[in-house]
């Protein structure tokens, strides 16, 4: 019987790891500038760090886990984010104790049991990019301004920023009576999944993708109308701050992010390219995060990107798949061995050649090197050999010269540099 792939996890082939290179190389060129530093956390944490961090009544700790319980009885979980893997992280090995401002970044996949549709995996893989220790709302603009220019970086256009202030745990619980108050008077005109948040977790309500629901929350209490003073000063800090960085923005007083950790500064990207609306990413701050998972007061901001939602949305036409800069066609044994030394020769200094191993005819060789879509093909036949020459073939204009044989891996170097 034929192995296939699970359900939900799949392949990414050759001819697409190019566009993820790129994308993750420009992740860590520009996070790194930003004075971000990669960290690597496990694939697998105890259960319990996901459900007092990410909090029980989510959708992800809810259904959305790879729980199991491994051979001592321990209860474990395949990361389904990183962000709580991440304060573990920097709570188990005192990262504060060297400075209290940690700049952390993180490519990795992460594992959801959702239900596999085009383009969604439950083996999918984020970009995350985290600030603890530091509440200063000059952060909160600072990381932004890294995610936009990032995700211009790599292609993205016609992008939208747009933020909100969630409140903190002084001001947020008066918001929510508020809204939960709103809510049981109009609670007839909504979905079941919503009447059961009145009391889980009301905020979600803002997430509901059925219509009416949309239509029934219209006239809501919006949570920017709750701020406390310092949660109103430190938004207005961030758009202060937003706006020195030279950043448009506009406010979305409905945005509420679905986890229930976020306080303060909440931010979506996103792109309206190809004439439709799609939210790329998003994130925010979580000063009540290190609460939950270590019992510390340290303030939290970041975000998390999909990557398969990012490239997606990459446009069309830049070329990631690298091609072979030569093809050596070799005719006869004597020249083969030559082209051999020659062709380690060019793999030591970074050059993309191909060779034919089965010593086939001019023609098939030829017809491996079009399909391969070589730049160039060297043509070394055993009386040209002799000669002290060979034949260089660009494979783009059709035309050929004949090149001396000393000094061929510079000429050749040479030809393909210049190119
Ligand atoms: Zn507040
Ligand atoms: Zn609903």
């Amino acid at each position: 019987m034929e192995i296939k792939a699970i359900r939900g996890f799949n392949d990414i082939l050759p001819d697409e790891t190019g566009k993820w290179q790129f994308v993750e190389n420009t992740a860590r060129e520009v996070f790194e500038g930003f004075g971000f530093s990669e960290i690597r956390i496990p694939i697998v944490e105890r259960t319990e760090l996901f459900s007092r961090g990410i909090g029980e009544a989510t959708d992800i700790v809810e259904k959305e886990m790879y729980t199991f319980t491994d051979k001592s009885g321990n209860s474990l979980t395949l990361r389904p984010e990183a962000t709580a893997s991440m304060v573990r992280a920097y709570l188990e090995h005192q990262m504060y104790s060297f400075d209290p401002a940690a700049k952390l970044y993180f490519i990795g996949p992460m594992f959801r049991y959702e239900r596999p549709q085009k383009g969604r995996y439950r083996q999918f893989h984020q970009i995350d990019a985290e600030v603890f220790g530091v509440g200063n709302p000059m952060v909160d603009a600072e990381l932004i301004l890294m995610l936009i220019h990032f995700l211009k970086k790599v292609g993205l256009e016609q992008l939208e920023l747009q933020i909100n202030s969630l409140g903190c745990r002084d001001c947020r619980p008066r918001y929510r009576e508020e809204l939960k108050k709103f809510l049981t008077k109009i609670s007839f005109r909504l979905c079941e999944d919503c009447q059961r948040r009145i009391n889980t977790n009301p905020l979600r309500i803002f997430d509901c993708k059925v219509k009416t629901c949309q239509e029934a929350i219209a006239d809501a209490p919006k949570v920017i109308d709750y701020l406390c003073e310092d949660c109103r000063r430190h938004f207005g800090k961030v758009k202060e701050y937003l706006g020195i960085a030279g950043l448009l923005f506009t406010l979305n007083p409905r945005m509420v992010r679905g986890l229930d950790y976020y306080t303060r500064t909440a931010f979506e990207v996103v792109s309206y390219q190809l004439g439709s609306q799609n939210a790329v990413t998003g994130g925010g701050r979580y000063d009540n995060l290190f609460q939950e998972i270590g019992s510390v007061d340290i303030p939290g901001i970041g975000f998390a990107i999909g990557m398969e939602r990012l490239i997606s949305l990459m446009p069309e036409g830049k070329e990631f798949i690298r091609y072979p800069q030569l093809f050596i066609a070799a005719l006869g044994e004597g020249t083969f061995k030559e082209a051999y030394r020659w062709i380690n020769q060019l793999h030591l200094q970074g050059i993309r050649a191909e060779l034919d191993y089965e010593g086939k005819s001019l023609k098939s060789q030829m017809r491996r090197a079009d399909k391969l879509k070589a730049r160039y093909v060297l043509i070394l036949g055993e009386e040209e050999l002799k000669r002290g020459r060979a034949v260089l073939r660009n494979m783009n204009t059709k035309s050929q010269e004949e090149i001396l044989i000393d000094n061929i891996l510079e000429i050749i170097k040479n030809k393909i540099v210049l190119d």
